[in-house]
């Protein structure tokens, strides 16, 4: 995209505007307040933002998004005006939100605009987006050293109930780790985007083979197009595919979801008609520090667990964990919280919903506050620690009428196993 440089009438008037959009003085690594960006830019822009990052320009969008508007249809209805590259090593973006009638479009997509304008005020949501970086490292911690011990206890003690014990223990506190590295992904444990990533891909996402600005995407196209056929999440959740016992049987082993799961999160960036794919080639593609990572995780989990127990221990006590307890977890998870026993047209208009349900199924399906799963939908930039609280305000609410709370996911499993076949999704397909 061409950068402007010619400036407008305000910027002059203004003694704030630099000669180029470009230019190092705009280029402070801040976010500019709404008065003060209008008086850097000009009246026409309702809100403004600009922000010089290193390398990482999506990424820097998505971060500023999340400090300065909170509200994914924001997001949707802000475009970029400028991406100056002076110098090489720099990125600028500069974002404007789109003309009325187009905000008027876009918004028209959304049933759920009104619950994030009404459920909480605008500094609920900035005190409960509060980042505390040491909740989440705190729990990171826990986490590996229950993995770590699961590890050692096969290792001096290698017996078949001490690996059946090890694979729940190794799975689960993994899929609560991606939980976590979940928050990661909306680049919401560390305020600064390239230690969020950093941390991210080191202690939680590498392991499994990933890279938060890459593999992101496609989480963030589902929290923008929820509800929408655009959702590359939609196969989770819609019922076209779990019309039938057999058919519901399939999804929840992963027979007929991991392929697709797979491919939008691992291959999305090779995918050149991708909505999510990004502009610039240069995060979409591994980095040496990204192969680095990647290998060495391969090397100290393959290489490490074979050393140490043998050369069966590497699937079994951990591809198999993974596959068990995290990926069909967050499977179930993903289905659960957006699926009613009914037609997807009727669905779609409220797939927010939020479980109670009891410490064992929480820890099981939804680990680190993922029950509270309308609460981070509404506002993705309330870190995992706050969600409770969230979940708690809204509730309190009388305008959340419209929003669901289930009690159980086993519970709501037994209610869609009941109501199969579900004619109208068999017609939907
Ligand atoms: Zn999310």
């Amino acid at each position: 995209m061409p950068a402007r440089t010619t400036l407008r009438p305000a910027q002059q008037k203004s003694g704030l505007a630099p000669t180029h959009p470009c230019d190092p003085l705009q280029s402070e690594d801040k976010v500019y307040s709404r008065s003060t960006a209008k008086a850097r830019y000009g009246g026409r822009y309702a809100s403004f933002a600009v922000k010089r990052v290193n390398r990482n320009a999506v990424g820097a969008a998505f971060d500023l998004y999340f400090r300065t508007v909170y509200s994914l249809d924001q997001l949707r209805r802000t475009r970029l005006v400028y991406l100056c590259e002076k110098p090489q090593s720099m990125r600028m973006l500069v974002l404007e939100h789109a003309p009325a009638r187009e905000m008027a479009e876009s918004t028209t997509f959304s049933p759920y605009l009104p619950y994030r304008h009404t459920l909480l005020t605008p500094s609920q949501i900035r005190q409960l987006s509060t980042l505390r970086p040491w909740r989440a490292v705190a729990a990171i911690a826990f986490c590996w050293s229950c993995i770590l011990a699961a590890f050692a206890l096969v290792a001096f003690h290698p017996v078949w109930w001490t690996v059946l014990l090890a694979i729940p223990v190794i799975g689960n506190r993994y899929y609560a780790l991606f939980i976590i590295g979940h928050d990661g992904m909306h680049r919401r444990l560390f305020p600064s985007v390239r230690r969020n990533d950093f941390w991210t891909d080191l202690v939680i996402l590498a392991p499994i083979g990933a890279i938060t600005r890459i593999n992101n995407r496609n989480h963030l196209a589902h929290h923008q197009n929820l509800a929408t056929p655009q959702d590359p999440d939609r196969h989770k959740h819609a019922c076209f595919n779990k019309a039938g016992h057999l058919e519901l049987l399939e999804f929840l082993s992963g027979f007929s979801s991991i392929w697709k799961s797979a491919k939008s999160v691992y291959l999305a960036r090779i995918q050149k008609k991708s909505p999510a794919a990004p502009a610039n080639s240069a995060i979409s593609h591994y980095s040496l520090r990204d192969f680095l990572m990647l290998a060495g995780w391969f090397v100290a989990l393959g290489g490490g667990l074979t050393w140490l127990i043998g050369w069966w221990a590497y699937p079994v006590l951990w591809i198999l964990p993974i596959y068990l307890f995290m990926f069909l977890g967050d499977n179930f998870r993903a289905f659960a919280e957006h699926s009613h026993p009914q037609n997807d047209r009727d669905s779609d208009e409220q797939r927010m919903i939020s479980y109670i349900s009891n410490p064992f199924e929480r820890m099981l399906v939804a680990p680190m506050n993922m029950n509270y799963h309308a609460a981070h939908h509404l506002w993705p930039s309330i870190p995992y620690y706050n969600l409770p609280e969230a979940d708690r305000l809204i509730r309190e609410h009388p305008d959340s009428i419209g929003l669901e709370w289930r009690k159980s996911y086993f519970g709501y499993l037994r209610r869609y196993w009941s109501a199969l076949p579900i004619v109208e999704c068999k017609q939907g397909r």
